[in-house]
């Protein structure tokens, strides 16, 4: 028997059906790739009759045989023997019709949006990410913790937690001094959905060593950016033993590695997402058009990123050209200010082009964990900035010394109560440590190109929008 002769069966959706008298084209794809099979249907054989209900979207069952393909567009293409409708989808009311559609419109359509070329080429990038982070850790003798998604500590963001409750809304016990009676509530305390599983991770790297957690992560705050969600997912090391120029290490490490591993195993996709970009960049003028987006992540990977302290970047944009003709809609004149993306995208695309890392903040503007310098003013905090995204990873060194820590969360009024778990690490055999956070789709935004965190996430959760 021929190689040819071989009869298989491949399930999938329709992208596009055309023809002429005599034979009919096909277009199929089941999501394992961005590029269809080519269906080719000798009418002669298959009545055209059989064909009359398959249109975009519909899903088919086919026989056929693989041949080397007559055209220009794949290699090789199926011969159709047989072919069975197993879905129809109505051409006057299936919403993707083969053309180009808005980002806006298919977010409205998030249960059909991963038909498209777009989104089926950033779930599969997506998948090959999660897998190679927990490949990029697991080969480095890490161990993955779950930490939990409802917590009873609210150290982290007061104000930017999500209550969870049991207790109805409309009828909320007070108790006798007219505040919220948390005790009658199902876990007799009030509690959040997570902002970070840091605390929790600190506790398995003081015995584990070197530990990571990925998972959920919420967020309240109502800030309504193509860089923020109010549920993401965040990958979170922590390392007994390191200080912050390893943290800094480990971190450059980690997004080389994971920007390779795209490189590496999803370059189709890779190449059709550039190709987009291209076309998304056409609209814009020339100086804000972004860099190739495979050229972009190769960029990255060959250069040692930039190392510098916050004082250092406050000096830089404070003499910039940008901050001397106000062009920055927060002008930078005092040590001290919070640096907004704005700040962080000039450093890394105009002054160093490339990605930096800022040490050394003001204590007054980061959290209260974070190991305190022997200046009184600043903690050892590293933040990775990208091309495009602004901060990337958030981390720090951890402060290991149980006074300084009490002092600290004193200072700022932080619940103790609530933390006391997390203090005693400190008295019991503790070490230098550190660890950061990896958002996860700010590193999707930046691998596929795409401009809006919503378009990176199968179903984002934004301010007024919980549709799917
Ligand atoms: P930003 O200043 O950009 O809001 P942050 O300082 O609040 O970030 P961290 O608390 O340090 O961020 O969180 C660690 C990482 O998690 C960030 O570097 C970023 O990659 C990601 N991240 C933070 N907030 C969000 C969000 N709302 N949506 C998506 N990713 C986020
Ligand atoms: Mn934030």
């Amino acid at each position: 028997m021929q190689e040819s002769d071989i009869e298989i069966n491949v399930k999938g959706w329709v992208r596009t059906k055309r023809g002429s008298k005599n034979v009919a084209f096909i277009a199929l794809n089941d999501g394992s790739t961005i590029h269809n099979l080519q269906l080719v249907v000798d009418l002669e054989k298959i009545p055209e009759s059989a064909l009359a209900h398959i249109h975009t979207g519909a899903a088919l069952s086919v026989d056929g045989v693989l041949v080397p393909s007559a055209g220009s567009g794949q290699k090789v293409e199926m011969s159709v023997n047989r072919i069975e409708v197993l879905g129809t989808a109505h051409p006057d009311e299936y919403p993707l019709q083969p053309k180009k559609h808005s980002l806006e419109f298919l977010r409205e359509k998030a249960h059909l949006r991963f038909r498209t070329n777009t989104f089926g080429a950033i779930t599969r990038l997506r998948h090959a990410m999660t897998f190679a982070v927990h490949k990029f850790f697991n080969d480095k003798g890490f161990y993955n913790i779950h930490s939990p998604i409802i917590t009873g500590s609210d150290a982290e963001g007061a104000g930017e937690m999500f209550h969870v409750t049991t207790m109805k809304l409309d009828a909320i016990p007070k108790t006798a001094e007219g505040r919220i009676d948390f005790k009658q509530d199902f876990f007799g305390k009030e509690a959040n959905l997570t902002v970070s599983g840091q605390l929790e991770a600190e506790l398995a790297a003081l015995a584990l060593s070197k530990v990571y957690t990925f998972g959920p992560t919420f967020r309240a705050e109502n800030s309504n950016t193509s860089r923020h969600l109010a549920e993401f997912w965040m990958i979170e090391p922590e390392v007994a033993f390191f200080d912050i120029n390893d943290d800094m290490d480990l971190a450059e490490e980690m997004l080389k590695y994971l920007i390779n591993y795209a490189l590496e195993h999803c370059a189709d996709d890779l190449a059709f997402l550039s190709k987009r970009q291209e076309e998304e960049e056409k609209t814009k003028k020339a100086e804000e058009r972004s860099m190739e987006l495979i050229e972009k992540l190769k960029f990255v990977l060959d250069q040692p990123f930039e190392r510098i302290t916050y004082t250092e970047a406050i000096d830089i944009l404070r003499d910039s050209k940008q901050n001397k003709k106000g062009k920055f809609q927060y002008p930078i004149d005092a040590w001290g200010a919070d640096l907004q993306s704005e700040h962080e995208r000039y450093l890394v695309e105009k002054h160093f082009k490339k990605p930096v890392i800022l040490t050394d903040y003001p204590r007054d503007i980061k959290a209260f964990y974070m190991k305190q310098n022997d200046d009184g003013k600043t903690v050892r905090a590293m933040d990775v900035l990208f091309p495009g995204i602004g901060e990337i990873i958030g981390g720090s060194q951890r402060e290991e010394v149980y006074d300084k820590l009490l002092s600290r969360i004193k200072e700022m009024d932080i619940p103790m109560e609530s933390m006391w778990w997390y203090l005693e690490t400190r008295k019991f055999g503790t070490v230098p440590h550190a660890g950061f956070g990896l958002g996860f789709e700010r590193l999707m935004l930046f691998l596929t190109g795409m401009g809006n965190i919503r378009d990176v996430i199968p179903f984002p959760r934004t301010p007024f929008n919980l549709e799917f």
